[in-house]
């Protein structure tokens, strides 16, 4: 579809960093990660979204299969990954051909907020300790 982002990509018309391709996939990276690995994981045939997969389809188990490739290759498959698909305008929705993102490597974030947790607790008990 030519008025589709992820069409022109798949037919090379628009560029991006691939990851992987097959005959019915393409993985790029996305252009606004939300963290350090941001892969979005998209079939080549258009279809809006995953309400419009066929019954008989088996899209969805090999994007699936093709997340755990992606993981493995970037190294995240043992530490841990997201895979998650939006769906539709309430669901997140913003590209309506397939995708599914596979998000990882945002510990430090999580790693920072826990610190500052467990700093504000040890400066609570102090305060009490010495009756602040
Ligand atoms: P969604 O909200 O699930 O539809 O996600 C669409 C994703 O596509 C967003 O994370 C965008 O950053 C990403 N995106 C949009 N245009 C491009 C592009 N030209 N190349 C790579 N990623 C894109």
């Amino acid at each position: 579809m030519d008025d589709c982002i992820f069409c022109r990509i798949i037919d090379g018309r628009v560029p991006a960093e691939m990851v992987y391709q097959d005959d019915s996939i393409v993985a790029f990276r996305d252009a606004r990660p939300a963290s350090p690995i941001h892969v979005l994981i998209v079939p080549r045939k258009h279809i809006p979204t995953l309400n419009d997969i066929a019954e008989d389809d088996r899209i969805l188990s090999e994007i699936g299969t093709v997340a755990k490739k992606i993981a493995g290759q970037l190294g995240v498959g043992e530490s841990g990954y997201r895979f998650f698909i939006n769906v539709n305008r309430g669901g997140g929705q913003v590209v309506f051909h397939l995708h599914a993102h596979v998000v990882a490597g945002n510990d430090l974030g999580t790693f920072f907020i826990k610190a500052a947790v467990c700093c504000a607790i040890i400066w609570r008990k102090l305060a009490s300790l010495f009756g602040r």
